[in-house]
């Protein structure tokens, strides 16, 4: 197999023994914070990415067509936390659906009442559920550059109207779905992020990963409450010990200690343990 494609924290790999080629999408257990690759692993974090993934491809394909293909014929070191997927062409937007208003879409609201171009309400503040979900895309940055929003008209120009137009709806209605599904375990989707791309003949097909703790901030329902930052099943908890130390956020980034990875390793359980309501049982046996 031949790679093609190393991320932050995912390998694709292109498998032209089969035809047509399909693609081995692998999720490491890297961890990146502020566009960063910590030097230190978090045991099981790609297979549960990877499960979380086709959780919700499974229970999104009546919206939307996605990229899976299996999980058969996977190499031995990539166990658990690979897919075989079909290679998209993928469109170059970030789509964004956001149901709480926090971290970048929280600073562009503060600056300009909008995001993305969508107006909202006077008065929103750290954490304030929006009236209705919001479609608030970004660039796909270049490495070493961050993403920045468009607007709808900017998707458009694009992608064209069309495209756009089914972007944001297939986008808010995937959101919508994970929101739902995930409240069912006590937790609110705050935001997540889809990518998407056309396959051979043209369609739009969902691909990357969907509503895992990398591409979402999940929250506990229980102890939610608008006005201050809300625990978070995410990496926050590693960008919020990091801001003691005196790191720069610009690579080499720090060793985690064990006790943090522990953290981060048993908040990525406990999400995918709310999500799916099996408990975690690790492939490798860590
Ligand atoms: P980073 O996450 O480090 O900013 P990245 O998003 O490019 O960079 P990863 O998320 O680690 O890297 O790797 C996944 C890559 O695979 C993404 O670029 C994503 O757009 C791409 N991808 C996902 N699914 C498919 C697919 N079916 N066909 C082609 N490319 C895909
Ligand atoms: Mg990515």
């Amino acid at each position: 197999m031949k790679l093609v494609h190393s991320g932050k924290v995912r390998e694709l790999y292109l498998d032209e023994s089969v035809d047509p080629a399909e693609l081995l999408l692998v999720a490491s257990d890297r961890l990146s914070i502020y566009d960063v690759v910590l030097p230190t692993p978090v045991p099981d974090k790609g297979a549960i990415l990877t499960a979380l993934s086709l959780f919700w491809f499974d229970r999104t394909a009546d919206l939307v067509p996605n990229h899976v293909i299996g999980t058969h014929d996977v190499p031995a070191e990539f166990a658990g936390r690979a897919v075989r997927c079909r290679p998209l062409e993928m469109l170059p937007v970030e789509c964004i659906a956001r149901g709480y208003l926090t971290g970048l879409g929280l600073k562009e609201y503060q600056k300009n009442g909008t995001v993305s171009g969508v107006r909202l309400p006077d008065g929103l503040v750290e954490g304030s559920r929006l009236p209705e979900p919001i479609f608030t895309p970004t660039t796909k940055a270049a490495v070493g550059e961050h993403d920045e929003f468009m607007t709808f008209d900017e998707v458009v120009a694009l992608v064209g109207a069309d495209t756009a137009e089914q972007l944001r709806a297939l986008t808010l209605e995937v959101y919508r779905r994970g929101a739902e599904s995930a409240a069912a375990g006590g937790i609110l989707v705050a935001d997540t992020k889809l990518e998407f791309g056309r396959d051979t003949d043209g369609g739009i097909v969902l691909g990357d990963e969907v509503l895992t703790p990398d591409s979402s901030r999940f929250w506990p329902a229980d102890s939610y409450e608008p006005g201050r930052q809300q625990f978070s099943f995410d990496k926050q908890y590693v960008r919020d010990w990091s801001a003691d130390l005196d790191w720069d956020r610009t690579a080499p980034g720090p060793e985690v200690p064990d006790d943090v990875v522990k953290v981060v390793q048993d908040r990525y359980a406990e999400v995918y343990r709310r999500i799916t309501g099996s408990v975690w049982e690790s492939p490798v046996g860590s």
